[in-house]
């Protein structure tokens, strides 16, 4: 088979856009051929582009020669056709295609390149194989849905990169070849040729540079910044990913949180979800205590404390621990269990505690006996279990410790875990995961008030809960807490969560060197060890740097969301595979000895 060239043909339209009004119009189109229907001395051809599907018709007595070129033409061939637009008979309109009321006689069509069988076709859903989908993602990418994923991501970040312009914020581009960033995980590495022994470290977030931008007075900046991180994948981890990123000057956590809730709307219109800000605030101390999590599902009820409901002579007589936290909360709609379904859930669920000394209140046995129906109704008034609702109480037992790993919260923490496992056992139940497309779909929170440090065990040092730059509240400075009670001091950080998943966190810096100091040396950081690691942002903080604070939010996982993938390899073009391998490309590889020998690398495999 000869190939045609394509001379001077201009394409007039994509293939997803003539409707019945330009009937008898004369175009010509380009793309890829979706499918091909041989009718013998009728051919149809699917002309897909990354507009849509125009359906082509080659009739042998009206153009032989295009009808034998048709013939030819095989899945995925790259074809021009010149024709007219005609309507369709009633009968044949498909109403499931944009272009479905019309079709085109073609006069004449090109081939402008032919394609060896794909090993899967662009035409059809995702195949499960995803190292094949990856390896071969020119072709993945071509399906509609991809197609799609990347026009939203696309919408979202034009979407969020107007708004934040709008309001005052100017891009500004950080480096990628800079020193190691203190966002707690491993940096990738670029070794330097000119320096022998040196190396450049990825980004792991523009933190220091978006800061001295505050210092240099450009009072807004935003980025729509690659970040890098070496960390252990999971489904929703890449190692490098885009962030949202902001930084300003002068600004109270409010005005960060407006300007956030601001370009969320934009972001979640263009995907046409209209949020309504402003967001659900709660500080850390209250989020464990109702919901047992950082980043609350509130989609879900929340628990309810009923540890003093349980006074002092139930639990004697319940065997309960005295003083530790009794928690409950609802599963809506279950459903009546069976008894031997309740029995099973129970024995789950205590299997699940292990020894930690948790168990569960049976209130179904309670309100079987005289003495504890009234506790029972008490704590399904407390809890406002519906008929349909599945209630769960769970109780320490004598003996439990109040503290697990040095954390006091640790049952809140459990049993929001329990709330979250139990919630998605009976997702088909209640239903409060399924999409509706409406905003009512997004749950959005601020989680506010962090504390600043976190105690390791371990190592016997307490660690920056977040990176080293974020402001303790003044008021916890001032009553030398910083120094006299780490655990108590909160950290003027936030999160902002969605549906059970944080999106961005963010903080409001330090700006003053002493306090920046007083920081690094709390964290065990000697003052020669944070010149060294940091001594050219203290230097700058010594030049009059303005109060400042900012966040970073996770582009790709809003795009995920949005775009109702599963994976983050949904909405990332090129993505790695879960062991940090682009199938595609084939990275990384082996390079030359000489590659080597310009860095002053030496390989030393470890078995
Ligand atoms: N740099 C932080 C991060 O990447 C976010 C921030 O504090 O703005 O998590």
């Amino acid at each position: 088979m000869t190939l045609d060239f394509l001379g001077t043909l201009q394409r007039t339209h994509m293939c997803g856009d003539l409707r019945p009004l330009q009937e008898g119009e004369q175009v010509v189109l380009m793309g890829w051929v979706n499918r091909r229907r041989d009718h013998g001395s009728l051919i149809f051809l699917d002309l897909r582009d990354r507009s849509g599907i125009t359906q082509v018709v080659l009739d042998k007595e009206l153009s032989p020669e295009a009808h034998a070129k048709a013939e030819s033409a095989r899945p995925e061939y790259v074809v021009a056709c010149t024709g007219t637009v005609r309507l369709r008979d009633a009968s044949l309109i498909n109403p499931k295609m944009d272009t479905g009321a019309i079709e085109i006689v073609a006069s004449e069509i090109l081939l402008l390149n032919d394609a060896k069988t794909p090993p899967f076709s662009p035409a059809e859903d995702a195949i499960g194989n995803e190292e094949v989908r990856l390896k071969y993602r020119y072709l993945d990418l071509r399906r509609v849905e991809m197609q799609k994923n990347f026009r939203i991501r696309h919408e979202v970040a034009r979407a969020i990169r107007n708004y934040l312009s709008d309001n005052g914020f100017l891009e500004i581009e950080t480096p990628f070849m800079t020193r190691s960033t203190p966002e707690g995980a491993r940096d990738y590495l670029v070794p330097s040729r000119v320096h022998a022994g040196h190396f450049y470290a990825l980004p792991q977030s523009p933190q220091i540079f978006k800061q001295i931008l505050m210092v240099s007075g450009f009072d807004k900046y935003f980025q729509i910044a690659r970040c890098f991180r070496d960390e252990d994948l999971r489904a929703d981890r890449q190692p490098e990913f885009t962030q949202i990123d902001l930084e300003m000057t002068f600004p109270q956590q409010g005005l960060i949180f407006k300007t956030v809730e601001g370009f969320l709307k934009a972001a979640f219109k263009a995907a046409g979800i209209e949020l309504e800000p402003p967001f659900v605030q709660m500080t850390y101390d209250d989020a464990i205590r109702k919901y047992g999590i950082d980043k609350p599902d509130m989609r879900l009820p929340a628990m309810v404390e009923l540890t003093e409901t349980l006074t002092p002579e139930l639990r004697e007589k319940l065997r309960i621990e005295p003083a530790l936290p009794v928690l409950g909360f609802i599963i809506p709609s279950v459903g009546a269990l069976s008894g031997t379904e309740r029995k099973k859930l129970l024995s789950e669920v205590r299997a699940g505690f292990g020894d930690c000394g948790l168990d569960l209140l049976d209130t179904e046995r309670l309100k079987t006996s005289p003495d504890f129906a009234p506790l029972a109704g008490t704590i399904a008034e407390l809890l406002a279990v519906g008929a349909e609702d599945l209630s769960v109480v769970v109780t320490p037992k004598l003996g439990t410790p109040p503290m697990w790993n040095y954390d006091p919260q640790w049952i809140y923490k459990r049993v929001g875990q329990l709330r979250l496992d139990l919630a998605k056992k009976y997702a088909d139940k209640h239903g409060l995961f399924t999409q509706t497309g409406t905003a009512a779909d997004y749950k959005f929170l601020w989680v506010t008030d962090f504390p600043m440090y976190e105690w390791d065990e371990e190592k016997k040092v307490w660690n920056a809960a977040h990176h080293p730059f974020t402001s303790p509240h003044e008021e916890d400075i001032k009553t030398g807490k910083l120094v006299n009670d780490k655990g108590a001091v909160r950290a003027l950080a936030y999160d902002i969560v969605l549906n059970g998943t944080e999106l961005g966190s963010g903080s409001i810096r330090i700006h003053r060197k002493d306090v920046q100091a007083e920081i690094f040396r709390s964290l065990g950081m000697s003052d020669e060890e944070a010149k060294e690691r940091f001594g050219f942002f203290l230097d700058a903080l010594e030049y009059g740097t303005p109060p400042h604070g900012g966040i970073a939010l996770g582009l790709d996982r809003i795009v995920m969301i949005l775009a109702g993938a599963s994976s983050l390899r949904e909405v990332i073009a090129f993505p790695k595979t879960a062991k940090a391998i682009d199938l595609m490309v084939d990275a990384p590889t082996p390079v030359s000895d000489i590659q080597l020998r310009d860095l002053h690398l030496k390989v030393n495999t470890r078995t």
